[in-house]
């Protein structure tokens, strides 16, 4: 993929985005609020459903045009945290669900009707430690009464479905710690009137997470996807398409406060010159361009290997952690760039610092990026 594939997706992307300026997302800031307009817009536009084929009502176009929308987005200064989610969540239901469940909501999530954008697998004792959750699923007849909770579900307010991780066997009932956990896409609407509450939790950005907690929630077990026990290779299956997206998104981050601090330093004159024309200030800048296009490649590469139907594993992760990086060094050199005015919020540059810190921690954190690339990329002995 070169950097002018997909120009005409780019060119429309970022028009759309023109119409979501700097104040649109202060003023979302300011109240808290989601940005529904924006969400409608992409929707409507038809690029939350790029991953979506064809015959279910979608765009069927391959994963690395929908990394090109996302980043995009990021790179025209918005935010996609607010709904990329459902392009991708979905890809659980494509991949393992059965010809039933894909007719059932596929069309309506292609479609928008139906936002499909919440994720629980993370809960508060567990974290990172997936298979040691706690929600329980046990089966009673024809559904199956879900307990327990979950943390950093995001989006789940503005959600009509998840897609639930929880346990259907207990843990020291397996005989491998991955086996024994389910995935079930839950009905929002119907869950919250019997049993399921939300809590909203603010952050240090407009990011909409929650904390969602299930007090005997019936869910059919029709909403299994796929068979009981497996579901947690369901869940990594999909995660490589998840960090090339996220990755991609870091490169638009970073692309944003490399123009943004580039085009600052030529205008700002202190001591009589362009601040740009000093060195401390170009280096920090250039040196984040350079870390950036390095780490635009491994998102590329990643991408390729993965619509190739290669495991893409090591270069999905490494995407990721480059590219979150690199983004955070342009954050930092965008900061130093603007000096005081970057704490102001017209710029944007306090926004975007804050939103794009996330990407070391979540969706998964270096230090679980790094342990992946020593034990399976170099085969030394597993740390946990
Ligand atoms: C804004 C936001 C939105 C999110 N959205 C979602 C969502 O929609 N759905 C969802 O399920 N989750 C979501 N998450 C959760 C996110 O995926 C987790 O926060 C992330 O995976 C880290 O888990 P944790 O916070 O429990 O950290 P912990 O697991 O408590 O880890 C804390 C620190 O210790 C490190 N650590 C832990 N174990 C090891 C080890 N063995 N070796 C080295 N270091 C280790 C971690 O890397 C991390 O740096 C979101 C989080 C945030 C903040």
């Amino acid at each position: 993929m070169s950097k002018q594939d997909y120009a005409e997706i780019r060119e429309e992307v970022a028009k759309l985005c023109a119409g979501f300026p700097g104040e649109y997302w202060q003023r979302l800031e300011r109240d808290s609020a989601y940005p529904d307009a924006f969400v409608q817009a992409l929707t409507d536009a038809g690029y939350l459903s790029a991953l979506i084929p064809e015959e279910y009502g979608g765009s069927g176009l391959p994963l690395s045009a929908a990394a090109a929308i996302l980043e995009e987005v990021q790179r025209s200064g918005c935010n996609g945290g607010a709904c990329h989610a459902q392009m991708y969540i979905m890809g659980s239901i494509l991949r393992h669900g059965n010809e039933d469940q894909k007719q059932r909501y596929l069309p309506r999530i292609a479609s928008g009707e139906l936002r499909l954008q919440a994720f629980g697998v993370t809960e508060p004792t567990s974290g990172t430690d997936t298979t040691s959750l706690k929600t329980f699923a046990r089966r009673e007849g024809d559904h199956y009464v879900v307990n327990g909770q979950k943390i950093w579900t995001s989006r789940a307010e503005y959600s009509d479905l998840m897609l639930l991780l929880a346990r259907t066997t207990p843990k020291d009932e397996v005989a491998k710690k991955t086996d024994g956990l389910s995935v079930f896409i839950v009905d929002m609407q119907e869950a919250r009137k019997a049993g399921m509450t939300i809590r909203p939790i603010r952050t240090m950005m407009n990011h909409a997470t929650t904390e969602v907690f299930f007090d005997n929630v019936k869910v059919p077990a029709e909403n299994l996807i796929g068979e009981e026990g497996k579901g947690f290779r369901y869940i990594l299956s999909g995660m490589n398409a998840e960090r090339i997206l996220i990755a991609a998104e870091c490169i638009g981050d970073a692309k944003w406060f490399i123009k943004k601090a580039s085009d600052y330093s030529k205008e700002r004159v202190v001591f009589g010159r362009p601040i740009g024309q000093n060195q401390g200030i170009q280096f920090p800048i250039a040196r984040a361009h350079a870390q950036m296009r390095a780490a635009e490649l491994m998102v590329h590469e990643a991408a390729r290997l993965y619509e190739q139907g290669e495991n893409c594993g090591e270069e999905a992760n490494i995407a990721k952690m480059l590219a979150a990086e690199a983004s955070w060094a342009a954050a930092e050199a965008c900061v130093q760039t603007y000096g005081g005015f970057a704490f102001a919020e017209e710029y944007d540059v306090e926004r975007k610092f804050r939103e794009t810190r996330l990407y070391q921690v979540a969706p998964i954190s270096t230090n679980l990026i790094l342990s992946y690339i020593a034990e399976h990329v170099l085969g030394m002995p597993r740390s946990y």
